[in-house]
């Protein structure tokens, strides 16, 4: 059975199951707060239980290092949409240890691309574009500098209310314990 048909199959069983009852909320989250946090698989159910969150909670982002990388991508305007929509009061930004965007080598990215049939023209031609590739695949060396640069970005978002507490936090993907960068009362 392919993954797809695995999917639908358990899916197909957990609706008619009535699974869904017990996980029932609406769409404000019931911590009044926002997570941004990394992809990382180990994480997917980690991470809600490591930080007490339900079903419900909290608005979760997810993306490769918990970064925003841009002020007007689509990870700020979830956070803003999150806040002055969806009642969020307060952000997280949950990074990791032993994270895929730390240390990573665009130029390898890059190179895997070729591999699976992408073209050194199509490659030339984004850069004759003026698409900076290296610095858009950019990862980073120090998770905790990673996260105080995020948590500024949001915090100094031209658009976000200076008032909203953005903390920065990591999680070991082991454990689950958090460790605090950034306390965001104190900075609020
Ligand atoms: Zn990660």
């Amino acid at each position: 059975m392919r993954l797809m048909d695995t999917l639908l199959s358990h899916n197909r069983t957990f609706v008619e199951s009535r699974e869904y009852e017990a996980l029932r909320t609406d769409k404000f989250p019931g911590k009044n707060l926002a997570v941004l946090a990394c992809m990382d698989a180990r994480l997917v159910e980690l991470l809600p239980r490591a930080m007490g969150l339900k079903n419900g909670d909290a608005k979760l982002i997810k993306n490769a290092g918990a970064m925003v990388s841009h002020p007007w991508g689509s990870v700020m305007r979830s956070l803003i949409v999150a806040v002055y929509q969806l009642r969020a009061e307060e952000v997280c930004v949950v990074a990791h240890h032993d994270c895929g965007m730390g240390g990573i080598d665009p130029q390898q990215v890059l190179a895997n691309a070729c591999e699976r049939g992408v073209s050194e023209e199509t490659i030339a031609t984004l850069r004759a574009a003026g698409i900076d590739l290296e610095g858009w695949l950019q990862g980073f060396c120090c998770v905790e500098d990673s996260v105080r640069h995020t948590v500024t970005t949001i915090r100094q978002h031209p658009l976000m209310p200076r008032d909203v507490p953005v903390h920065g936090l990591v999680i070991d993907p082991a454990t689950g314990a958090l460790t605090v960068v950034v306390d965001g009362y104190e900075a609020a």
